[in-house]
């Protein structure tokens, strides 16, 4: 069993577009949709939810008003300012970090599981999708991350091919959750100068776990000149680019009516060249890699 990472380094570079598309092109596989903070896969994907499991994400204190002899010790030793002068613990501040419960005087602060979130075993036309819902301001995103990917391997090792991750952007914990431990990362690029930046992130992190990346130009044709550019620094750093795509009205027309572009395409009999294209890159992509 394969786990294939596609991921962005920067957001709008149509990282999802080729995750549906993977999800299309692959058999036998467990989809992730890892961008827990703005997941949007399931928009392509349609899923049918199955078992719905609440995600914590950590603690948060809660103060005993009845035996809370307003000593102050807490408000003094909270680093976070997270306790008010009516010994209040406002949530957005908690960390959940635990030192005020160890030196109250009074034994008045415990410390409750903080739901960050939900997370969903989901059933799509293409194959199982674990995905997720994290609260507005929620923190954790990387141990969420790493739920999903748990859940995906014990349902992959059954009896599955491959794991596809669509990938959170950044370079950050939530990106390297999504990393630890996967085959191939899919890097997915736009001639833009932050485009260019993002990905020499990505590229410099997928090396510091020695997990191979190959990399996709996206909408190459906006700015033929920043592509050449792109390839030329990815040849400097011995990154292979296995495809370029052109900008399409059709993947444009593909997300806006919800569909993997690869259905799209032979759905609608359109755009059937970017999608030919598409599917060799994969192609070129998994057989240079396994
Ligand atoms: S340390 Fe304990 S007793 Fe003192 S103010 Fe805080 S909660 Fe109340
Ligand atoms: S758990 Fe930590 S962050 Fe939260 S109120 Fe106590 S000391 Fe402050």
């Amino acid at each position: 069993m394969k786990q294939i990472l596609v991921i962005s380094g920067k957001g709008g570079t149509g990282k999802t577009v080729i995750s549906g598309c993977l999800a299309v092109f692959l058999d036998n596989k467990v989809i992730v949709d890892a961008d827990v903070d703005a997941a949007n896969l399931y928009l392509l994907l349609h899923p049918k939810i199955k078992e719905v499991h609440k995600f914590i994400g950590g603690k948060l204190a809660e103060i005993d008003k009845e035996k809370c002899s307003q000593c102050g010790t807490c408000r003094e030793i909270c680093k976070f300012s997270a306790i008010s002068k009516d010994f209040e613990i406002d949530p957005l501040f908690c960390e959940g970090c635990t030192i005020c419960s160890y030196f109250c005087p009074e034994s008045a602060i415990i410390l409750k599981d903080r739901i960050s979130g939900e997370f969903f075993i989901s059933e799509t036309k293409y194959g199982p999708l674990i995905h997720a819902r994290l609260g507005i301001a929620q923190e954790n995103s990387g141990k969420l991350v790493a739920k999903l990917r748990e859940l995906a391997k014990n349902i992959a090792e059954e009896n599955k091919d491959f794991i596809i991750i669509d990938g959170p952007p950044g370079v950050g914990c939530p990106v390297m959750a999504s990393m630890t431990g996967v085959d191939l990362i899919i890097a997915v690029t736009e001639p833009t100068l932050s485009g260019i930046h993002d990905l020499e992130r990505v590229v410099d992190l997928a090396n510091h776990f020695k997990i191979p990346v190959k990399v996709i130009i996206n909408k190459f044709d906006l700015n033929s000149q920043m592509s050449l550019q792109i390839e030329k620094s990815l040849k400097e750093r011995k990154i292979e680019v296995i495809g370029k795509i052109p900008f399409s009205e059709e993947i444009v027309d593909s997300v806006k009516r919800q569909i993997p572009f690869l259905e799209y395409a032979k759905t609608y009999n359109k755009g059937l060249k970017v999608a030919e294209n598409i599917e060799k890159i994969f192609y070129n992509a998994l057989s240079s890699t396994f």
